[in-house]
């Protein structure tokens, strides 16, 4: 039976005096909801307190029969390190962009890369074929390549519950590359907004150096998918509770106990980062300016949390007090303004304090979704009310109807209280009801069922789709046909070898040199590489080989087994080549880190080690620039891999290939290239071609393969050396581009 295996930090159970007790928070009937009937589902975690070596046997047998629950156990001081030190002291902070509570203390990497590891194991004991993995939030960001590093074939899944910061902020945290790394071991990675995911592409490209695609980032030969999965609440709860006797007994005593009130409700964990403070500030100002005192009470259910963490204690102190502070001011005979719960309270007293509060004051500085601001418009089926949301939850990118609000800025926030408690029933009416819809809708259940749906969908390296499978087949064939003169035309970086920063740091390996030695040896393949190098380049590393060299695009040859360079482009007039280098140099100097090449034939800016946004930026720029000075020529400008080159449109790759094949028979002519400058050998007018796109790209190419080892795995094949049963090599995946 295939299943679902869901890890977090917390099971979804409370263990007491041998009691186990199921919660019922969003995720729990998010999943159980969404299940299938012939699927299972089991969940890995801590399951909370301390649970007695001598107790764990039962316990454990109880948790996996009854609950689907397999514990992981975390001694105090382990848990010390791991979640109050290393996850809620240095990477909570970090992804709500507030550095200045960061700590980081030796130690807590070390436990918490141990039991991330804990977890995977965990995991590994008991996935089976078929299962999917859904790992959630920051404590386990390392988790998904652990499992990956194992089992390639495993289906595996990560969704932060947090936001994502800028890489600016992201990349103050020690671990930076070990944590993108850890999370890039997914199949696909999720986050409530586009926000979130926009910043995690630019950390990974900028700490990571990976570029990545829209919606995917591949690193090796993996991919690891990007989505927006927003988390709704368990809407039906609320529904089935709003029906209930209890509901109308519960608010009816909150009103009785408010008589002639407006209420206006703040709910949260009392955590820095929902903004207590600063809200706290505003209802200061707005008290101060208000007529009637009496007729207004702020109700406070601020749940304990973290009190394991220094700055959570100071929180509640600082809290505290200037509520005391406030009560004291603005209390009159019959009324104390803010009334403060420290404390959680049952989930019927919440829906009904949800459902009876004029406004929900909801002012987070950051926070990653904030249910409560959901969970109050679910409450509002019958009354209505007004949302007061800060601009920097993620719920704002949803509840539209909400009053959006800075919670950096008090007297605005004291003015939008004013505005809501004033606000025409109509209005407030219109505005719940369009959230309410949304919230209704898309619910926790919808969250998981799209997460695990687009999961399920995605290629995650345990088998070829069938369309890559044909193509594979197929190439394959024609590759292994005996007795066939082959032509091979091969571009050089990015295609036989890996691209480097530094361009003369990509010398042929000893393995690159291995295999070019024995396709050397097949007599009835002739190979040329063709690329957009110096011929000196060319001629250094390449030259013992006896194989046909084609440098600067095809400007100039040295034939099979010859030593003697030929120009393709005698009748071509490089006049033009003083003014181009002039601009180019203009860019060298404004884009730190790029520099200008001239060839003979041609001139080249890089941009390789410049700033990766900046480069591109200023690239497209010059691309502009130039295409606007070399209208009225026969010119090319052509924007590669990190070059913008200008060369002239009689030399290209395609037309070197063409006149090195002049006069001779190919039953198939082989080309392969990564780069915008290879086109012209995938459209060459050719009988039999088979073209191979190396990497991401549009291309007219026929086939894809993802990167320069896949290729060279492809070209092991002609030779018959692909070290493995299958003419292709294990890993290759080809493709129809
Ligand atoms: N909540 C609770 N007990 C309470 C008050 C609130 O369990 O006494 C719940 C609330 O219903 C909501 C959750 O705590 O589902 C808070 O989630 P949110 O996304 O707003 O903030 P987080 O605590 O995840 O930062």
């Amino acid at each position: 039976m295939a299943k679902i295996i869901n890890v977090s930090n917390r099971l979804p159970v409370t263990i007491s005096g041998g009691e186990i007790r199921k919660s019922s928070g969003g995720l729990v009937s998010a999943l159980e909801g969404m299940m299938g009937g012939d699927e299972g589902l089991l969940w890995i975690g801590w399951p909370g307190g301390a649970i007695g070596e001598e107790e764990r046997g039962e316990v454990e047998k109880r948790l996996r029969e009854e609950e689907g629950c397999l514990p992981i156990y975390l001694g105090k001081e382990e848990a010390g390190l791991f979640y109050e030190g290393f996850a809620n002291s240095s990477v909570w902070p970090m992804l709500h962009s507030m550095t200045w509570f960061m700590r980081y203390e030796g130690g807590w990497w070390e436990a918490y890369r141990d039991v991330n590891r804990r977890f995977a194991e965990k995991v590994l004991e008991v996935a089976e074929e078929g299962d999917v993995v859904w790992v959630h939030d920051y404590q386990l960001m390392l988790v998904p390549e652990m499992l990956k590093r194992e089992r390639p074939g495993l289906r595996v899944g990560f969704f932060l519950h947090t936001p994502f910061p800028s890489y600016e902020v992201f990349r103050c945290h020690p671990k930076r590359r070990a944590l993108l790394e850890g999370l890039l071991g997914a199949d696909l990675v999720g986050f409530h907004t586009f926000g979130y995911l926009r910043h995690f592409r630019s950390a990974v490209l900028r700490i990571l150096g990976l570029e990545s695609e829209f919606m995917h980032v591949r690193h090796g030969a993996h991919t690891t998918c990007l989505g927006v999965y927003p988390i709704g609440i368990n809407a039906g709860k609320f529904e089935e509770e709003l029906g209930t006797e209890r509901h109308a007994a519960e608010k009816k005593r909150i009103r009785e106990s408010n008589p002639g009130q407006k209420i206006v409700l703040s709910v949260e964990r009392l955590d820095y980062t929902k903004g207590i403070p600063r809200r706290l500030a505003a209802i200061r100002l707005f008290l101060e300016k208000c007529a009637d005192r009496d007729g207004i009470k702020f109700i406070f259910v601020s749940v304990p949390s973290r009190g394991g963490v220094e700055q959570y204690r100071e929180l509640r102190a600082n809290v505290e007090s200037r509520i005391g502070r406030m009560n004291g001011r603005f209390a009159t005979v019959h009324n104390s303004p803010i009334h403060f719960i420290h404390g959680s309270v049952e989930f019927h007293e919440l829906c009904a304090l949800y459902a009876a509060a004029d406004v929900a004051l909801v002012t987070p500085l950051v926070d990653g979704m904030n249910l409560v601001a959901k969970e109050y418009v679910a409450a509002k089926r019958e009354e209505t009310g007004v949302l007061l949301l800060s601009e920097f939850a993620g719920a704002a990118q949803e509840m539209f109807g909400a009053v959006q609000v800075n919670p950096y800025d008090p007297p605005a926030m004291a003015e939008a209280i004013r505005g809501a408690l004033g606000m025409p029933e109509e209005e407030k009416k219109r505005r719940m009801g369009a959230m309410r819809e949304v919230v209704m809708k898309f619910d926790a259940e919808a969250w998981a069922r799209s997460f695990v749906g687009d999961l399920r969908e995605i290629h995650c390296g345990g088998g070829e789709s069938r369309e890559a499978e044909a193509a594979g087949k197929e190439l394959r064939e024609v590759l292994m046909a005996k007795g066939k003169k082959m032509a091979i035309f091969v571009d050089y970086d990015g295609t036989l070898r890996e691209l480097e920063r530094e361009p003369m740091a990509a010398c042929p390996t000893e393995e690159l040199m291995a295999l070019l030695g024995k396709l050397k040896q097949k007599e009835d393949v002739e190979v040329t590489i063709i690329s957009g190098r110096k011929a000196e380049d060319l001629e250094g590393w390449l030259g013992e080989c006896g194989f046909g060299l084609v440098a600067e695009h095809g400007a100039i040859v040295r034939r099979a087994g010859s030593k003697v360079w030929e120009r393709l482009d005698l009748n071509v007039s490089y006049g033009w080549k003083g003014e181009i280098t002039h601009v180019l140099r203009g860019y060298e100097r404004s884009t730190p880190g790029s520099f200008v090449e001239e060839k003979q034939t041609g001139v080249v800016w890089h941009y390789r080690k410049s700033d990766m946004q900046f480069g591109e930026w200023k690239a497209k720029q010059l691309v502009e620039e130039l295409t606007a000075v070399t209208a009225n020529q026969p010119l090319e400008v052509r924007h590669g891999k990190k070059i913008v080159e200008v060369a002239s449109t009689l030399v290209n790759k395609g037309a070197a290939a063409i006149r090195l094949m002049e006069g001779k028979h190919y039953d198939l002519v082989v080309t392969a290239g990564d780069d915008l400058t290879d086109e012209s050998m995938f459209r060459m007018n050719v009988e039999n071609l088979v073209s191979i796109k190396v990497g991401e790209g549009a291309t007219s190419a026929r086939y894809r393969v993802r990167g320069p080892g896949e290729l060279r795995e492809l070209l092991a094949s002609v030779v018959g050396d692909s070290g493995s049963q299958t003419d292709m090599g294990p890993g290759v995946r080809l493709s129809q581009a």
